[in-house]
Order: structure tokens, then C-alpha cells, then sequence
């Protein structure tokens, strides 16, 4: 395998259009959940599906995150975008079902999520169409949105979820407002709803016994993620959550998550949305500039 590491923009996007968001609000806050259950320790790693306690910390999904999760938003009266591994659906039928009834969208997140790598194309592609098939066999929808397992991406990937009839992605980091990406073949690229590491809560609540690390309190991550929101609201942009059940679905993190989904709605002028409704939005902003 050789690299091309000549000098070129390696996202060819082009700049994200002006955007108004919908009611005249100043920013936007897309709530996107990965339900990675036991996947998370799998995917990369098949040798851990012997490892009960290691794969325990995805267990905690179905168990207990799940369901508080849905009881938060609940709660908050939010929808919600729950990136759902076929493998998961499968596994937890019942649980992802409720995802479904409680009238949240489900996202594709690969079937048992593995990280796209450009060298396995073919491996990359299964992926994708097992994850359609999984979440078409367990509860029968065919989802619009793909947020990347851990969060990799390239452009063949991008042209065979377009071909598969997703609309957006969310996983790039590049941008704070959605925009068009661009496609080899002159095909229509998917949108794509960028995302603030800042707000990917494995960051500072996640440890395990195998790798272990710091994890952060609440003090540290809700003032981060209220001075990162305000800050993006100032900019009008969108604060893109790439939260996960097992991690914000803990009893402090679930108080945490609250406490600053609380603060957002307090602002009275975010638009709280899901991915497909910001990808709907951005599509008739962008068809008058077209
Ligand atoms: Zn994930």
C-alpha cells in the first residue's frame, strides 16, 4: 500500500453554505447517541468476546443505559438520533425496539463496529450492508443517517453509503456548521453534520480495566460542555452530542447530561433536532444557492 501525501485539501468539501436555523433560532443541538452495547469491545478486538467483565462494560447498555437514557429524554420531552450497530439490534431486540416506539430516529453505526479501514474495502462495505440488514430484520427501518464506528471515514465509504440510500453522516470534526460533501463521481455526497470531540462523553467518563484512564467529574465535563455550547451558539453553529449509554447512561453522568440538556433548553432559542430533521433543513437551505 502506498500513500498519496501530496499537498491537497483531504476533505474536498466545499465551505459550508450560511445558515438560518428553523424558527429563528441561534444555533442548533443534535442529540446523537452510539448504542454500542458489547460492539464497542468486540468490534476491534473479537478476542474479548470471551472476556465476560470486559465486555460487561457494553452489557451495561441494555441492562441499565438504555432505558434511563430513554427516561431522560422522556423526562426533557427530546428526540434523539441512537446510532445502532446491526449486531446490537440483534442482540437487544427489544430494548432498540423501545428506542423506536418512543419515537427517536435509529442511525446506522456498522454492524458490529468495526473501524473503517481504507486497506479492507471490502470488510468496510459488509459492514455497512449487514447493518442495513440487521436493522431491517430486528426493527424494520431503513435508516438515513451514519455516524462512523470509531469515527473513521474515507472516500469509497462515503460513496457506498450514498449508494445505499444514507443521506448524512456525522463524524467528521471539521466544521461547525453542516455541509455538502463532495463525491468522486459526480453523484450527490452526503450532508454531513460535524461533530465536537468536546462533546464525546467515552472521552472523560469511559475506563476499563485493559486500557485504563483519567476519567473527569462533574464539575470539569458540564462546565466544558456549557462554556463549548455557548460558545457555538454565539457562532450560530451546531453542537453535535456524541453521547453513548454506557458512559452517560452511569448515575453521576446521566445528572450531568441533565443538568446541561436543561441549560440548553433553557436558552429558549436553540433548535433541539434530530439528524434526519438538521439534514432536511440543510437541504432546502441549500437549494436556493444551487
Ligand atoms: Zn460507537
Amino acid at each position: 500500500m502506498t500513500y498519496d501525501l501530496s499537498p491537497r485539501p483531504l476533505n474536498p468539501a466545499a465551505p459550508a453554505p450560511a445558515m438560518t436555523w428553523p424558527n429563528g433560532a441561534r444555533s442548533a443541538l443534535f442529540i446523537g447517541f452510539d448504542v454500542d452495547a458489547e460492539t464497542a469491545w468486540i468490534g476491534n478486538t473479537p478476542a474479548n468476546v470471551d472476556r465476560m467483565v470486559t465486555t460487561s462494560h457494553g452489557g451495561y447498555d441494555a441492562r441499565v443505559g438504555i432505558a434511563k437514557i430513554l427516561d431522560l429524554m422522556d423526562e426533557l420531552a427530546l428526540k434523539a438520533t441512537f446510532f445502532t450497530p446491526g449486531w446490537t439490534a440483534l442482540a437487544h431486540r427489544d430494548l432498540c425496539k423501545r428506542i423506536l416506539d418512543a419515537g427517536h430516529e435509529i442511525g446506522h453505526h456498522g454492524y458490529l463496529h468495526k473501524m473503517p479501514d481504507r486497506t479492507k474495502l471490502e470488510e468496510a462495505f459488509e459492514e455497512i450492508d449487514r447493518g442495513f440488514e440487521a436493522l431491517e430484520a430486528a426493527l424494520g427501518v431503513r435508516p438515513v443517517g451514519y455516524r462512523a464506528p470509531s469515527g473513521e471515514n474515507f472516500p469509497e465509504l462515503l460513496a457506498h453509503l450514498a449508494k445505499s440510500g444514507i443521506r448524512y453522516s456525522s463524524s467528521f470534526r471539521d466544521d461547525i456548521l453542516p455541509y455538502r460533501h463532495a463525491s468522486a463521481d459526480g453523484a450527490k455526497g452526503l450532508v454531513e453534520i460535524p461533530v465536537n470531540f468536546a462533546f464525546d462523553d467515552w472521552n472523560f467518563g469511559m475506563t476499563a480495566r485493559t486500557s485504563p484512564r483519567p476519567i473527569f467529574g462533574r464539575d470539569a465535563v458540564l462546565q466544558l460542555w456549557i462554556d463549548e455550547f455557548e460558545a457555538t451558539h454565539a457562532w450560530g453553529g451546531v453542537t453535535t452530542l456524541v453521547l453513548h449509554p454506557q458512559v452517560s447512561g452511569r448515575p453521576m453522568r446521566w445528572f450531568l447530561l441533565r443538568d446541561f440538556l436543561r441549560h440548553v433548553q433553557q436558552k429558549g432559542d436553540v433548535w433541539i433536532a434530530t439528524g434526519r430533521d438538521i439534514a432536511q433543513h440543510f437541504e432546502t437551505i441549500e437549494r436556493p444557492a444551487a
